[in-house]
């Protein structure tokens, strides 16, 4: 019998990445103030396609083809939408690499940039609050942050390839995958914000340049970050203070649960049962640290008409397990 989610995966991881590795690109352009390592990183060790987290593809995948759904509803709405592309535009003076998702009508004048961005029901709550680009800034998913850069600096690309847009405004359009609700943000051009973006790839190009690169800091973005092996492997900084311990038995559990990740039901026994044991130790076995933090967590109790008064404040463990090393 053929496995269709098997073949279809397969089929994903086989894909080649098409990204132009020698240019920045606005869609990272936020990095600049987060890591600038990074966006050197990507540039001079780009990631082979084998090493990329394979629900990072699929994510990836689905918000192309979610793009492709809310322009034909806004097609179909009657909105005039004008693509750019298909090549992605260039500004060789900063080695920018971007391409708007595309340019709308908003009236008759001048078109704005829109920006479709697809999300969960949970970071879709986050974005319906924000309404100003500032806003963005204090999120802790780096795309959200990122998001207002990569749209102002679409403004001055499309200026350098002769297209006409509105200087003013950008539009972030975000849409809920699941309800289907939307939520637009106008993100104002603001002058200082992009020069700062500009400044920095322009360092990271003399990084390119000069085949140097700046000092790893460890930050929660690293976590994640598929060149987390490379920049702390040799580093104490994921280890510090923590005992190594040996754990035959719970380091075979890890790698299995590692393997089977992220769906599988076994992936969640193991993560349970491995919890369960080591909740309020603080230890790295083999190739993982499992660490225990502590958070509070609210929590509100009937009359819910009254329940602001009942607020609590309660103490609870939060266990992480991170893998060491990732090898590019
Ligand atoms: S692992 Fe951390 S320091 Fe290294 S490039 Fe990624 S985000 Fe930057």
């Amino acid at each position: 019998m053929r496995n269709i989610p098997q073949e279809l995966d397969t089929r994903l991881m086989a894909q080649e990445d098409d990204r132009d590795y020698d240019y920045n690109h606005c869609s990272e352009a936020g990095w600049v103030t987060d890591c600038m390592r990074r966006l050197i990183l990507l540039r001079r060790m780009p990631p082979k396609s084998a090493d990329v987290d394979l629900s990072m593809k699929r994510r990836f995948e689905e918000g192309h083809r979610q793009e492709v759904l809310m322009r034909g509803e806004l097609k179909d709405a009657g909105f005039s939408i004008l693509p750019v592309g298909p090549d992605s535009l260039e500004w060789p003076e900063y080695k920018l690499k971007g391409l708007p998702d595309d340019l709308i009508y908003l009236d008759e004048k001048v078109p704005n940039v829109i920006d479709y961005k697809s999300c969960s029901p949970y970071v879709f709550k986050e974005v319906k609050r924000f309404n100003r680009w500032e806003d963005f800034l204090k999120s802790k998913y780096h795309w959200i942050r990122h998001a207002p850069g990569q749209t102002m600096l679409y403004i001055p690309l499309l200026k350098q390839n002769d297209y006409d847009v509105d200087p003013e405004a950008s539009i972030l359009y975000f849409k809920d995958k699941d309800s289907g609700e939307k939520h637009q943000v106008f993100i104002y051009y603001d002058d200082p914000y992009v020069q700062i973006l500009l400044n920095g790839l322009k360092k990271v190009n003399e990084y390119v340049e000069n085949k140097t690169n700046i000092e790893a800091d460890y930050t929660d973005d690293c976590r994640w970050c598929d060149y987390k092996g490379y920049c702390f492997k040799d580093e104490q900084v994921l280890r510090n203070g923590l005992e190594t311990i040996n754990n035959e038995e719970a380091e075979r559990m890890l790698i299995r649960m590692k393997e089977l990740e992220p769906s599988n039901e076994e992936y969640k026994k193991l993560h349970d049962q491995i919890r369960t044991e080591f909740l309020g130790h603080n230890v790295i076995i083999g190739d993982f640290k499992l660490t225990t933090t502590d958070y509070n967590q609210s929590t509100y109790q009937i009359p819910p008409e009254v329940k602001e008064q009942y607020k609590q404040s309660v103490q609870r463990q939060r266990f992480n397990i991170d893998q060491l090393t990732k090898v590019l």
